[in-house]
């Protein structure tokens, strides 16, 4: 899942769109109901006059007015509004604006945060940017193509890269199968374009398809984000929907601009899965040096209960070229 800025934009659209059909609705409303019920108007200029006195009142010193009186009024009209929009049929809300959400009317910002139909609606989009994205549908393990990687054996290791790959091809696989939330947890290392985002998305889609539920999305991506909410003031709401996810994926660890709030949120994050026993897969371009390099021991030492997946083989990308 991706809350990238396209997907920020298209809820707050969608918000807006929802507040400007509640408007219409409203206003369509109240005018239909004026034309056969035209007593509404005397009804809120009623309660219009008692709020205005109820203001000049405390401009005045007051003394001769009685604000008991005036409040009385507004109550009596508005208990006649009432009655008036049930005597011709309409439940009580009927001329109300009728927004989606009673909790921010449809704002997206409840209390100082995120609302939960805003969360909902921006978890609803990206699922579905992410499962009409190419990139998704493409990557199974059917459409992972072996004969990418070398057949000559690496003198170094002693097999071929191809060999290699498709050992842990069928490791993945049969994990992607078998998959339970108590599984374990993968660090994918290597250069770009050897296969660690096809297959992790490959692991994606069987393990969807399992019924469970699995979070992917970039690191950098989900800095970003976590950064955002810091700023409005509603950290929890994306370590709370990742919390939720019976699989983590974080792709391109490594490739986020390096900050100490970086450093600390890739640190809680991993720290976190492993607190609640909740599988990862962790794809990098970076070695394990070199991630200790940018994280530290402390990372690293956490990413030892990983299972390790050194991808081998030459950048797939230039070779379909
Ligand atoms: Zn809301």
């Amino acid at each position: 899942m991706k809350f990238s800025e396209i997907i920020y934009s298209k809820a707050e659209n969608e918000l807006k769109n929802r507040r400007e059909r509640a408007e219409k609705l409203a206003a369509m409303r109240r005018k239909e109901f004026i034309a056969s019920n035209p007593e509404l108007i005397d009804i809120e200029n009623e309660m219009k006059n008692a709020a205005l006195e109820v203001i000049r009142s405390v401009g005045s010193d007051g003394k001769n007015v009685d604000i008991s009186v005036i409040a009385k009024r507004n109550l009596q009209a508005q208990e006649a509004k009432r009655e008036l929009i049930k005597a011709a049929g309409y439940p009580e809300d009927y001329l109300d604006i009728p927004y989606s959400c009673k909790n921010c009317n449809d704002s997206g910002i409840h209390n100082g945060r995120l609302c939960q139909c805003h969360l909902a609606l921006l978890q609803q989009l990206s699922i579905g940017e992410l499962s009409c994205s190419p990139m998704l549908a493409g990557s199974t393990f059917d459409s992972f193509d072996i004969k990418y990687y070398s057949e000559v054996k690496d003198p170094q290791y002693g097999f071929s890269p191809r060999d290699y790959m498709r050992g842990c091809y069928e490791m993945l696989k049969a994990y992607a199968e078998n998959f339970t939330p108590r599984s374990n947890s993968f660090f994918f290392s290597g250069g770009t374009g050897l296969g660690k985002t096809h297959l992790a998305l490959a692991v994606f889609n069987k393990v969807t398809q399992s019924g469970y539920s699995v979070y992917y999305n970039t690191a950098s991506s989900i800095i970003k984000q976590l950064e955002k909410e810091r700023f409005g003031r509603s950290a929890e709401s994306l370590e709370e929907e990742i919390e939720k996810n019976d699989l983590v994926i974080i792709d391109d660890l490594g490739a986020e601009f390096s900050t100490p709030f970086a450093q600390a949120t890739v640190n809680e994050l991993i720290n976190n899965a492993m607190l609640s026993g909740k599988p990862m897969i962790i794809i990098s371009n970076l070695s394990v040096d070199e991630l200790e390099n940018r994280y530290g021991q402390r990372v690293v030492s956490r990413l030892n209960s990983f299972e390790v997946i050194e991808f081998m083989g030459e950048d797939i990308r230039q070779l379909k070229k």
